[in-house]
């Protein structure tokens, strides 16, 4: 290589972005106060709302944590990237990590990974096996398994600065930083919980839904509130005597609190890592994102968990911090996509998009110039069933003022005004005054499906699942 070249590829890769992807696990938007959450306060990572941009319509195309991932990581539908459920991804695959350290990036993967197969496309990477543990975790990388005494949450921030210390002076970097909380069974810190334990969390607007209009579905599905958590979830008994209604708030209580106690130390996380760039000088050059895997029903419609096509699991938080390149303060809410963050996080780096990446670059949304063709619809398809919530298979279509869903397996169909009923509780798919709607939005959902290269290769069959596996360190190739 002759020295110019060199040079010239050393002075771009200075003003190259670095790109810190902060990923928590089923923490919904409703759960930021910068998205006008009514139950908590997350100050650190309402500090990218103000000075980068909060998009109020970034949504997922498989609302669940395995396909979410994969999604992120190939910019793909999960019926092109072979992910739909609990399955593994092939490492053999294309991905935005292997893309950008192709190109010269130091890329790093911290946390919680689920993809049951070794992180591929990686300089460095340490993970949780399967879901991980939240109190004195196990990490692998390829060569090791170690059990660290402390909370999970604090170890991968701990873990994401080392990376950010130790990478090499001369490549910009890539890390994903994947937290665990607050996934399910919502285990705090103790401080964090003592601190929750008597906090009363309002109820949400939605928490009565009766499911008098939906689908089946609403009805077949295992995650109420009332019903279903578990023991291990509540993890205390509760009081004697309490009427069924008592019982639910009950239950809803003590759900809450945990969730919320978790999320406050993943917001503690993201501070630390923002004072980090802050101290390192790295905080101009750094492309910074907040976002979780999927969204969550925080009681919304008598539920927890996700999955359903409803607005609070189908949207998921995204926040992003990029100074001289996204405007501080700013908000919209074009429509953008899981899928669209690979091809985003590779124009930053100035790299072309694959043309086998189904998402488009975002860079000029979040600089709040949407491209005049850029989205106005979204397609949504869920497979996991019955998985371990009996939520029916469904996928549908949003558009900026409807939302309509099919689900194929009961041959039902759900329509939402989202401007008449922005809490979708009434569905209108029967209603003669609608039927000119329906008529529109299934050639749409039509439409978008033949554009995703969707042709039903999952709606009978899902791979073997596989992803909470025994892990072992060592190459595992096999799995
Ligand atoms: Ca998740």
């Amino acid at each position: 290589m002759s020295p110019f070249l060199l040079f010239a590829l050393l002075c771009c890769d200075q003003q190259r972005p670095n790109i810190l992807f902060i990923m928590s696990d089923d923490h919904a938007y409703h759960a930021i106060s910068s998205y006008g959450s009514t139950v908590n306060k997350t100050p650190q990572i309402d500090r990218l709302a103000r000075e980068g941009v909060r998009l109020d319509r970034c949504m997922v195309t498989n609302s669940i944590c395995t396909p979410s991932r994969a999604a992120i990581l190939t910019g793909q539908y999960s019926h092109i990237n072979g992910v739909p459920a609990f399955n593994r991804l092939d490492p053999a695959r294309q991905t935005v990590a292997k893309l950008l350290q192709q190109s010269g990036y130091h890329t790093g993967m911290i946390g919680k990974w689920h993809l049951g197969s070794d992180p591929a496309g990686f300089s460095s990477w340490r993970i949780l096996p399967g879901q991980g543990l939240y109190h004195n975790p196990v990490f692998y990388n390829a060569t090791e398994a170690t059990k660290h005494t402390g909370y999970c949450t604090d170890l991968i921030t701990e873990f994401a600065i080392d990376f950010i210390d130790k990478r090499p002076a001369d490549k910009p970097f890539f890390l994903m930083c994947h937290h665990k909380a607050p996934h399910r069974n919502w285990q705090p810190r103790a401080d964090k919980a003592a601190k929750w334990k008597n906090i009363e969390v309002p109820l949400p607007a939605t928490f009565d839904d009766d499911y008098s209009t939906r689908s089946d579905a609403a009805r077949e599905a295992t995650m109420r509130v009332e019903r279903d958590l578990t023991p291990t979830d509540v993890k205390e008994k509760p009081p004697e005597g309490l009427t069924p209604r008592q019982l639910k708030i009950w239950n809803y209580q003590r759900y809450m609190q945990d969730y919320l106690a978790c999320v406050e130390s993943v917001d503690d996380s993201v501070g630390r890592l923002l004072d980090h760039l802050d101290a390192k000088g790295l905080a101009k050059n750094t492309l910074v994102i907040y976002t979780s895997d999927q969204g969550f029903y925080l009681g919304d419609h008598g539920w927890y968990d996700k999955r359903f096509m409803y607005e609070e699991s189908l949207r998921t938080p995204f926040l992003a911090r990029w100074p001289d390149h996204i405007p501080a303060g700013t908000t919209n809410s074009s429509m953008v996509l899981n899928i669209d963050y690979a091809p985003t996080f590779l124009a930053a780096a100035n790299q072309p998009v694959p043309a086998d990446m189904q998402g488009r670059n975002a860079l000029n949304v979040l600089g709040g110039k949407a491209p005049s063709d850029w989205r106005t619809s979204m397609y949504y398809r869920y497979y996991d069933y019955p998985g371990a919530h009996k939520v029916q298979p469904h996928h549908g279509v949003r558009t900026a003022t409807h939302k309509l869903i099919h689900f194929p397996k009961i041959g039902q169909w759900e329509l939402y005004d989202l401007q008449a009923d922005p809490r979708e509780l009434k569905n209108v798919v029967a209603e003669a005054s609608q039927s000119a709607t329906v008529a529109k939005l299934k050639a749409e959902l039509t439409r978008l499906k033949a554009e995703a290269k969707d042709d039903d290769r999952f709606a009978d069959k899902l791979p073997p699942g596989g992803v909470d596996g025994p892990m072992k360190p060592g190459p595992r190739t096999a799995r």
